[in-house]
């Protein structure tokens, strides 16, 4: 198991955000929204070097974000400059680089809504 916990705490405070879209920014991956059937919930691509999360925007508010930062997981832990191409299907598949992807999502958006509810500071 990765130590995801230390990965998300490095990249809040290096970008200096928990909002899922800014951190994909800082890491070189334009968020896209489209309308795609609910089965989709999003993909990954790369095309040369511009890389690209699409999200389902027919899914509710909540669950683009999860699983943006579900994606954006994926793309730290698991795409490798090989990937040129990954469909994301379900929000919470098995295995243990989807369990991997969620926990990071988890826990980016735990910091996030704590942020956004309250005058909370990470203290990690
Ligand atoms: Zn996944």
């Amino acid at each position: 198991m990765k130590k995801i916990h230390k990965i998300v705490k490095n990249l809040i405070q290096k970008y200096d955000t928990t909002n899922p879209i800014e951190l994909a920014n800082h890491l070189g991956i334009i968020v896209k929204h489209k309308p795609y059937s609910q089965k989709t919930k999003g993909l990954y691509v790369k095309i040369f070097d511009s890389k690209f999360i699409i999200i389902n925007c027919n899914l509710k508010k909540e669950d683009q974000e999860i699983i943006l930062s579900h994606i954006l997981g994926h793309s730290l832990l698991h795409f490798n400059n090989d990937t040129i191409f990954a469909w994301e299907n379900s929000l919470f598949p098995q295995g243990i680089q989807e369990n991997e992807a969620n926990i990071f999502a988890l826990e980016l958006i735990t910091n996030h809504n704590l942020l956004k509810s309250t005058n909370y500071q990470p203290t990690f």
